[in-house]
C-alpha cells in the first residue's frame, strides 16, 4: 500500500479527515487529486460584482475601514470590516466579547490584502459574511521579510470548500500528504516516452505544481500535464477494450445474393438515399469479418435508421443467425415489431400460409406479453425459427435463449453503455455483431471519449418527399392562439392528420412529472416561478395530460373529435391500445407525456402542440417534433410557453423555432448543459476520472491522446509492461467500467 492509498485519518487526523470526508475525499489520493479551483493573486482582487447569494465563497479583497461597537446585548460588541474589490464593498461582521474583537481589529487594517471566506447574506440591503474566516499573504509573524514577500507573490490555491472546511485548511492538509512523497511513491499511468516526447512533468512534479506553484506559469504546466493525463488513460481504456472485442471471435455472416435481404430491398416503396447506402454497404462489410462489429449509428429524427438496421438484420438471417432488436420502451418496441412485419409482409411470415419462400419470423419479446405468447415467443428464440426477435433492454437480462445471435441492434439509445455491451457479450457464446443507432447528434470529441471503442457513421439527410415543419412559440393560455391551435387540430384531423399534444405532467395532483430534464429547466431558476395555470392553492401548476384530456373533450373546436392520453404510469396493453387508436385515426388526439418522445412513427401525424415547451430540454424538444411531418404531410408544432424572452429557457425556445437541424441544436444545447450531462452518470457520477478535461473544447488534447493510446495498446494489448498505467485504469474509472481489464 502506497502512501496515496492511506485512508486520510491516519495521514492528517481524524478531525480534518472527517471535514474532508464531506467533500468526498478519503485517501491520499483523493486529496491529490482535489485540485484548486483557482488560484489567488494578491494582486488581483475578486471581482464582488456577482456575487451569488446564500454562496460560499472566498475572496480575495483589500480592507477599506472598520468599526467595533457594542450591540444591544450585553457583553457582544460587533466589528464590521468593510472590504473592497476597488470598486464594490462588502461588509465582514464579526460578533464577540469586545477584548476579542479588538485584537482581531489590530490584525484586520485598513490596505491590509487577505482572503475572507463565508457564506453571501443580504442584510439592510447590504451583502455580508458573517463571521467568516481570513487569511492573509503576509504572514503577521515571519520574520523573514524576503521570505514573506517571496510568498506573497505566490499564486495561492484556492480549493472548493465548505465552511467547516475553508481553502486553507485544505491546503494545508494537501501539503501535509503531498511532501513527504518521492516519485517512488506516486507511480506516473503516462510512460516515460510521452513525457520525454512532449517535455512533460512526472505526476509527483504535475501535483506539485498545481498544489504549490511558485508562479502562474507553474500551475499552467501541471494543470496542461493533467489534463493530457486523463484523456489518455480514458483512451488507453476505450483502445483496451476496443482490442479486446477485436481479438473476440465473432461469426462472420456473409450477404448471400438472392437472399431474404435482397429481395426485400427490392420490394422497398422508396429507393435508399446515398447515406443510407453506404451505411449499409459499410455495414454489411463489417458484418462479413470473423470478428465482432461495434459501430454506432447517427442519424438526424426521420433519416431513415430502421431500414438500415433491418437490411443489416436481413442479412444476418440469410447467413442463418438471428437478430435483436432492442427499443428503450415497450411503446417503440410494438411499433418496431408493427413497422417491421408491415414492411417485410409476407417475407416475415415464414410457415405461414402465403409466406415467402426465404421467409422469417418476427418476434416480439416483451413482458407485458400474456403467458402463453410469450412462450411462444421465446421457443421461437431458443430455436432459431424467429430471424428476428423484438424487445426491450430487459431482452438481455432476462433468460432469453437465442439459437444463434449473430447481430444486436439498440435503437434509440445513444447510452447503451460500456456495462450493457460487456452484458450482451457475456450473453452470446459468441459475441454478436452490435449496431448501436442514435438520433441525438454526438459531437466528434464526445463520441470519442464515451465511445471511444465504437466506429461511428452518420446519416444526414433526411429523405427526400418530407414537406418541412414549421414552429410557432405561442404564449401559453392567450385566447387567439388558443382558439387557432384548436381550430387548426380541427382542420388537419378532417383532413386525415393527427394531433399530438404535450404534457410535462401525468394528472394535475400528485408530482409525477414524467421527464428527467425538467430538473435542469428548473435550474434555469426562473421557469418554475412562473404559473402556467393558477392551481387551487395558488402554486403554479404544469399542464397535466389528464386535466388537457378533459379540456380537449368539451372543447366546441374539437366537437365529435376522439381524444386518448398515453403516459408512463398506463399498463403495456393500455399504452399500446391508445397508440393504435390514435395510429388507425381513430382516436385521432393524442395527449401524452414525452414516452412519445423518441421514435414513435406515425406518418399521418401532422400537429404537434407542445404544453410547457420551457420545461423540455433542447433535445427533447427536437424528438418530440420528429414525431410530425413525417410523412408527405406538413408538420406544425406549437411550442406553448411562459418564459420570458432573454431567460436561457427563450434562449433554447427560440433556437428550436429558428431551426430543425438537429446538428444545430445540439450544439446549442451542449453550450447550455454541463459536462456531466452529456458524459452520462457512468463518468459524471463516482468515480469519475475527468476533472480538468472539457470533453467538449479540449478537441486536440483527446486526439492526441487517442493516438498515443492506441499505439500502446497495439503493442500491449493487457498493459502488462505499464502496471501504473494498468493501476490507473482500475483506480480511476468506474469500477464496473474498468473490470474487463480483469478478464484480460
Ligand atoms: P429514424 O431514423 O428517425 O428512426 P425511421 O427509420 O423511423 O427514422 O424513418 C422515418 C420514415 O422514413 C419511415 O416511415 C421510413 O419508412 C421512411 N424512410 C426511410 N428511408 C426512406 C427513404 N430512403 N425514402 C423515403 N422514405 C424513407
Ligand atoms: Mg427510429
Amino acid at each position: 500500500m502506497t502512501v496515496l492509498s492511506t485512508p486520510l485519518s491516519r495521514l492528517v487526523g481524524d478531525r480534518t479527515a472527517k471535514a474532508l470526508a464531506k467533500l468526498g475525499l478519503e485517501t491520499g489520493w483523493d486529496l491529490a487529486r482535489h485540485y484548486p479551483r483557482r488560484y489567488g493573486d494578491p494582486s488581483r482582487l475578486t471581482d464582488f460584482g456577482d456575487l451569488p447569494l446564500g454562496d460560499h465563497v472566498t475572496l480575495n479583497a483589500r480592507i477599506a475601514r472598520t468599526s467595533l461597537r457594542p450591540t444591544r446585548k450585553p457583553r457582544i460588541s460587533m466589528l464590521d470590516v468593510t472590504v473592497t474589490d476597488g470598486s464594490g464593498e462588502i461588509t465582514l461582521r464579526f460578533f464577540g466579547a469586545h477584548g476579542y474583537l479588538a485584537s482581531r481589529e489590530r490584525r484586520l487594517y485598513a490596505g491590509r490584502v487577505g482572503l475572507f471566506t463565508g457564506t453571501v447574506e443580504r442584510f439592510g440591503g447590504k451583502l455580508m459574511l458573517k463571521n467568516p474566516g481570513f487569511e492573509f499573504f503576509d504572514d503577521d509573524d515571519e520574520e523573514d521579510k524576503a521570505a514573506a514577500l517571496e510568498r506573497m507573490s505566490r499564486p495561492t490555491p484556492i480549493y472548493a470548500a465548505t465552511a467547516a472546511l475553508p481553502t486553507w485548511r485544505i491546503r494545508g492538509a494537501v501539503q501535509t500528504v503531498l511532501q513527504p512523497l518521492t516519485e517512488d511513491d506516486v507511480p506516473d499511468p503516462v510512460p516515460t516516452e510521452i513525457l520525454e516526447r512532449d517535455g512533460l512533468p512526472t505526476l509527483r512534479e504535475a501535483l506539485r505544481l498545481v498544489h504549490d506553484p511558485r508562479t502562474e506559469e507553474d500551475w499552467r504546466r501541471g494543470r496542461e500535464r493533467l489534463r493530457y493525463e486523463e484523456a489518455f488513460v480514458l483512451q488507453t481504456a476505450l483502445a483496451a477494450r476496443r482490442a479486446e472485442a477485436e481479438a473476440e471471435a465473432a461469426t462472420a455472416r456473409e450477404a448471400r445474393a438472392g437472399g431474404i435481404r435482397d429481395t426485400f430491398a427490392k420490394r422497398l416503396p422508396f429507393t435508399l438515399t446515398e447515406g443510407q447506402q453506404e451505411v449499409v454497404a459499410e455495414i454489411s462489410g463489417e458484418l462479413a469479418r470473423p470478428w465482432p462489429m461495434q459501430r454506432l449509428l447517427q442519424g438526424e429524427v426521420g433519416s431513415g435508421k430502421t431500414v438500415v438496421a433491418l437490411l443489416s438484420m436481413l442479412q444476418v438471417v440469410d447467413a442463418g443467425g438471428q437478430a435483436a432488436l432492442l427499443a428503450p420502451t415497450e411503446v417503440l418496441a410494438a411499433q418496431h415489431s408493427r413497422s417491421i412485419r408491415a414492411m417485410l409482409g409476407p417475407l416475415a411470415e415464414a410457415g405461414m400460409l402465403g409466406g415467402a419462400e426465404d421467409a422469417t419470423r418476427v418476434e416480439l419479446l416483451t413482458g407485458s406479453l400474456p403467458a402463453a405468447a410469450r412462450k411462444k415467443a421465446l421457443l421461437a428464440a431458443a430455436s432459431g425459427e424467429a430471424g428476428i426477435v423484438i424487445g426491450t433492454h430487459a431482452l438481455l437480462s432476462e433468460g432469453v435463449q437465442f439459437a444463434d445471435l449473430g447481430l444486436v441492434v439498440v435503437d434509440e439509445q445513444h447510452r447503451f453503455g460500456v456495462e450493457q455491451r460487456d452484458a450482451l457479450r457475456a450473453k452470446a457464446a459468441v459475441t454478436p455483431h452490435l449496431l448501436v443507432m442514435t438520433a441525438t447528434p454526438i459531437p466528434r470529441t464526445v463520441a470519442m471519449t464515451v465511445f471511444g471503442d465504437l466506429e461511428t457513421s452518420t446519416l444526414r439527410e433526411i429523405p427526400a418527399g418530407r414537406s418541412g415543419i414549421r414552429t410557432f412559440l405561442a404564449p401559453s393560455g392567450h385566447p387567439r392562439w388558443t382558439q387557432r391551435t384548436w381550430e387548426l387540430a380541427r382542420e388537419q384531423i378532417e383532413d386525415g392528420g393527427r394531433v399530438y399534444v404535450v404534457c410535462p405532467r401525468i394528472t394535475a395532483e400528485g408530482d409525477d412529472v414524467e421527464t428527467e430534464l425538467l430538473d435542469e429547466a428548473a435550474e434555469d431558476g426562473e421557469a418554475q416561478a412562473l404559473p402556467v395555470a393558477p392551481a387551487g392553492n395558488g402554486k403554479p401548476q404544469l399542464a397535466a395530460v389528464d386535466e388537457v384530456a378533459a379540456i380537449l373533450r368539451e372543447h366546441p373546436a374539437l366537437d365529435g373529435i376522439r381524444v386518448g392520453e398515453l403516459h408512463g404510469r398506463m399498463s403495456p396493453e393500455e399504452k399500446d391500445a391508445a397508440m393504435a387508436a390514435f395510429a388507425s385515426g381513430e382516436v385521432p388526439v393524442l395527449v401524452t407525456t414525452t414516452v412519445v418522445e423518441v421514435g414513435v412513427d406515425v406518418p399521418e401525424a401532422s400537429v404537434m402542440v407542445i404544453m410547457d415547451a420551457d420545461r423540455f430540454g433542447i433535445s427533447q424538444l427536437h424528438q418530440l417534433r420528429g414525431r410530425i411531418g413525417r410523412g408527405s404531410r406538413a408538420g406544425t408544432c406549437i411550442a406553448w410557453t411562459t418564459a420570458r424572452e432573454g431567460t436561457p429557457a427563450m434562449a433554447r425556445l427560440r433556437a428550436f423555432e429558428a431551426t430543425t437541424d438537429g446538428f444545430e441544436l445540439a450544439q446549442v444545447d451542449l453550450e447550455q448543459r454541463r459536462e456531466g450531462d452529456i458524459l452520462g452518470a457512468a463518468q459524471s457520477g463516482h468515480g469519475s476520472s475527468l476533472r480538468l478535461l472539457r470533453v467538449l473544447t479540449d478537441t486536440k488534447v483527446i486526439e492526441k491522446a487517442r493516438w498515443d493510446a492506441r499505439k500502446i495498446v497495439d503493442r500491449d494489448r493487457t498493459l502488462a509492461a505499464y502496471p501504473a498505467l494498468r493501476q490507473a485504469i482500475t483506480e480511476q474509472l468506474d469500477p464496473e467500467r474498468a473490470q474487463f481489464l480483469d478478464r484480460t
